[in-house]
């Protein structure tokens, strides 16, 4: 199961309140240029089929419960990839009074990616960190 896992992980993407930026840098790292697919990454929709979960955005008060029901709903072992200045610590928005200030006090986070977008080949290095903790056995 681990080796299936670590050659095809599944990823939700969820953006939690976020401006864009991170999502159209991630959308890219799934496209054929930078292609993660390579890894057996693909983008999927519901919970249950996802092993990881790519969140961007600085996690709403709105966000917040919706993140933690989806979180709940991926089956185990589940991973959290943060990516983004604001999913890490509210970034730019972090004064706003809807704003949790880091999507760790919501979901366990595994890998954190920093940037305001990070660049593609940032996200890129973060799920080479993420597959070696799977490898790790997380
Ligand atoms: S980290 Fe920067 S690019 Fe990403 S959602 Fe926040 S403000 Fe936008």
């Amino acid at each position: 199961m681990a080796w299936a896992r670590l050659k095809s992980p599944w990823i939700l993407h969820f953006n939690s309140g976020g401006c864009n930026g991170c999502d159209i840098e991630v959308l890219a790292v799934l496209t054929p240029r930078f292609d993660v697919e390579r890894f057996g990454i693909l983008l999927k929709g519901p919970p249950r089929h996802a092993d990881v979960i790519v969140v961007t955005g600085p996690v709403t008060r709105q966000a917040a419960a919706r993140l933690k029901r989806i979180y709940e709903q991926v089956p185990d072992p589940k991973f959290v990839l943060a990516v983004g200045a604001c999913t890490l610590s509210g970034g730019a928005f972090q004064d706003c009074y809807n704003v949790l200030k880091g999507v760790d006090k919501v979901v366990p986070v595994v890998v954190y990616v920093p940037g305001c977008p990070p660049r593609p080949d940032a996200i890129i290095h973060g799920v080479a960190q993420l597959l070696a903790k799977i490898k790790g056995g997380g």
